[in-house]
């Protein structure tokens, strides 16, 4: 099997470096230093013991047997990313960038954020290798999150109001690249998902590979073989493309990924790029699938779960998409919601509200296979997060 990306960053026709010319050379940099840190026993061995030690890996692997005997057919087991520090998965990146930031001997650690989580994943990293740390988040973000806001100001770091646009993730993004060009000397852009022009979306999936093969060693020792299908949430793609890796040259294990659905079909009412509508674009440095009205114009999306709500997706995911070797499909957020509170009720578990669409997948297919298949669903998140929204969404629909 080829090893993805090829030298310039192409995953099949996506990916690529579509950037100003003052951050071709940063990027260059950062894919020398990422090589030269992977094959350094050091690094590795520094990366390992704080995701041991401190983020608390490996996360278990639990069979989930009330859920799946009230659903009846497949087993459903949960990789527990929800119990990583910080509580989801987007530890494992941001602290495997912001030890190679201190690798490149930049003090200076930037990051975008949506509704806080990787900001909040990117400042932990920060106050524990003592980093200064600045996070770019839309003014009306701020505003819906609060909280997640006084968190990484508490770890020390400087929020920054993003006006522009529509005052969410999109701005953010395009206010932290501005920031990166003017001080790319000192500073490490941390990108949160499998996005970005090359060498991000390769790193982030590395990062996040621990999954995948934990999970598999995991499996093996507890069941034994491979199981039938692996579930993930797509947002960027970052926690699906880790838990994925490590079983994309096992054909026969079936690799499902899940869209928010959102209200439904129409443009600005999900966040669907491969089922709803999206078309070849360039977003953030990268070619990847858009979702894009027919003048090239981003669309609005719509999430009851902000992780999932992002209008363009990681380019290895639009390669996966074309060979056929992962599928992808929605859940809406009713299925979501739905399935927030059947986690809730069957484990005594509350997931996020982006992993409860994996749930909500999981629940849709588990009845209709045999009592013997496996299923595994990456539990990306916990849920902590997401009680105020669905309380509130729950008190208005009542
Ligand atoms: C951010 C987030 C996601 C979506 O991001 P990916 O890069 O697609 O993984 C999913 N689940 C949780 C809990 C998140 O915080």
């Amino acid at each position: 099997m080829k090893t993805l990306p090829d030298k310039r960053g192409y995953f099949g026709e996506w990916g690529g470096t579509f950037v100003p010319e003052t951050l071709m050379a940063p990027l260059d940099e950062l894919e020398r230093a990422y090589h030269r840190a992977r094959r350094d026993r050091a690094f590795e061995a520094r990366l390992k013991e704080l995701l041991d030690r401190y983020v608390g890996r490996p996360t278990p692997l639990y069979q989930a047997r009330r859920l799946s005997a009230r659903l009846g057919g497949a087993m459903i087991w949960l990789k527990r990313e929800d119990l990583c520090h910080t509580g989801a998965h987007k530890i494992n990146n941001a602290l495997g960038q912001a030890l190679l930031a201190c690798e490149m001997g930049k003090r200076r650690v930037i990051a975008e954020t949506g509704a806080g989580q990787h900001g909040v994943a990117t400042a932990t990293a920060a106050a524990l290798l003592g980093l200064e740390c600045r996070v770019y988040m839309g003014a009306e973000d701020m505003r819906r999150q609060a909280l997640n806001v006084y968190r990484m100001q508490l770890m020390g770091a400087e929020v920054m109001s993003v006006a522009g646009g529509a005052q969410t993730l999109k701005d953010a993004i395009n206010e932290a690249l501005r920031d990166w060009v003017t001080h790319v000397r000192s500073t490490h852009y941390i990108l949160g998902s499998v996005l970005g022009p090359h060498p991000y979306p390769m790193m982030v999936r590395d990062f996040q590979s621990v999954i995948g093969r934990e999970t598999m060693a995991q499996y093996r020792q507890i069941v034994r073989g491979l199981p039938d299908c692996i579930i993930a949430c797509v947002g960027g793609g970052s926690n699906a493309a880790g838990i994925f890796s490590a079983f994309i040259p096992h054909t026969r294990v079936r690799l499902v990924g899940v869209e928010a659905g959102g209200r439904g079909p129409g443009p600005g009412n999900h966040a669907a790029r491969f089922a709803g509508g999206g078309a070849p674009g360039v977003l953030h440095g990268t070619r990847t699938q858009v979702l894009q009205d027919e003048d090239g114009q981003v669309e609005s999306t719509h999430s009851v779960s902000a992780g999932l709500d992002y209008p363009a997706v990681g380019p290895e995911h639009a390669n996966w998409r074309d060979t056929g070797r992962v599928t992808y499909t929605t859940v809406d957020d009713a299925e979501a919601l739905a399935a927030f509170h059947l986690l809730a009720e069957t484990e005594g578990i509350v997931p996020a509200l982006e992993s409860a669409h994996a749930i909500a997948q999981a629940a849709k297919v588990a009845p209709g296979m045999a009592l013997e298949a496996n299923i595994i669903v990456n539990l990306s998140g916990r849920g902590d997060k997401d009680l105020e929204e669905v309380a509130r969404v729950e008190r208005e629909q009542s």
